[in-house]
């Protein structure tokens, strides 16, 4: 079970106690950005829950082989706003980077793309966030992650080759390689993207690699509805039988509704939360952020997050492991 901060989120002082809060409810391993300040702010809540008796879970770093939207922000000039504008961008941004007034923080947006459409004046650009190639393996030996992640999508085998080679190169011993991938925006039917999944496994078995998948099943969705929970598990059991060897992960439009769907099933290999983790702990964030205090300092939020974040994942924590194996 994993907890995704966000692989743009670079909002330090959420993702420590973010951190500090999913750890100590149970999760195994977490997902940050590709990033020193952020993987330091994430040991930093880990070693928190660690140190008042909880289980360590494992720290991924996110990495893309390609352009993707999970590794974007969003920006916009606030002296080009005019002044009477209702701003719309800030009434859809889940994560409250857009203030009554003044641009986009950039530190909390994770480039969900809402607020992009939302502009009458068409003045929301996208940044691209990656990490570069030539970056990626100064920063795995500065912060020694436990797994790495590898954002990928269809037609991108070279650069997924580059971007694996580019890993082993840096020599930090992982836990294990992620790849996640998702239909969304891809014009493929199961079978072909299996087809690309295949491809990266026969790349990750040259490398000597055993590879763990993470199915993006809706990506982004930031819904915390049953409809999007349904979707991504019915893709998961659509592809299920199609899938090269290894664990099936499902994330992207997975919510408190996914288990729901599951019954019957052994269910997935693992599940990972992200918009729904966050938006469960926001009001409890921004409070402790509001009285100059972290979530760990103040005893009542800390208490109520932590509920929360225990009504996510207590279920998964009581379920059977999934059929799949390596
Ligand atoms: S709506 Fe999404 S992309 Fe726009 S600022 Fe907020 S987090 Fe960033
Ligand atoms: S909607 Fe457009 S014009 Fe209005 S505040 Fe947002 S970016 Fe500025």
């Amino acid at each position: 079970m994993k907890l995704i901060c966000g692989a743009s989120n670079q909002d330090l002082l959420a993702i420590t106690d973010l951190c500090a809060v999913f750890a100590a409810a149970g999760v195994h391993c977490v997902d940050v950005a590709a990033d020193a300040a952020v993987v330091r702010a994430a040991r930093k809540g880990l070693d928190w829950a660690q140190s008042r008796g909880g289980i360590r879970p494992s720290l991924m770093v996110s990495i893309s082989d390609g352009k993707d939207a999970h590794f974007r922000k969003a920006w916009f000039d606030p002296a080009c706003c005019p002044i009477d504008c209702l701003r719309p961008c800030r009434h859809v941004c889940p994560a409250e980077a857009i203030g009554e007034q003044g641009g986009i923080q950039l530190s909390r947006c994770y480039g969900c793309g809402r607020c992009l459409p939302t502009c009458p004046l068409g003045l929301i650009d996208e940044h691209d966030q990656r990490l570069e190639l030539k970056d990626l393996g100064h920063l795995l030996v500065s912060v020694r992650p436990d797994a790495v992640e590898i954002h990928t999508a269809p037609g991108r085998a070279e650069a997924f080759e580059s971007t694996v080679a580019a890993v082993i190169a840096a020599q930090v011993p992982l836990q294990w390689m992620g790849v996640s991938c998702g239909l969304e925006g891809h014009g493929l039917t199961v079978e072909a993207l299996a087809s690309e999944l295949w491809q990266r496994h026969g790349c990750l078995r040259r490398f000597g690699q055993r590879p763990l998948w993470q199915l993006d099943g809706r990506p982004m969705s930031g819904d915390v509805g049953p409809g999007t929970a349904r979707v991504a598990v019915a893709l998961w059991r659509e592809l299920l039988p199609w899938a090269p060897p290894g664990p099936l992960q499902l994330a992207g439009g997975t919510n408190s509704h996914t288990i729901r769907y599951l019954s019957g099933d052994n269910g997935p290999a693992g599940i990972a939360f992200g918009g729904i983790a966050r938006k469960l702990l926001q009001p409890w964030l921004l409070e402790a952020q509001a009285r100059h205090v972290s979530l760990r300092e103040w005893p009542e939020g800390w208490h109520a997050a932590l509920a929360q974040a225990k009504k996510l994942v207590g279920p998964w924590l009581l379920r059977q492991p999934g059929s799949q194996s390596c």
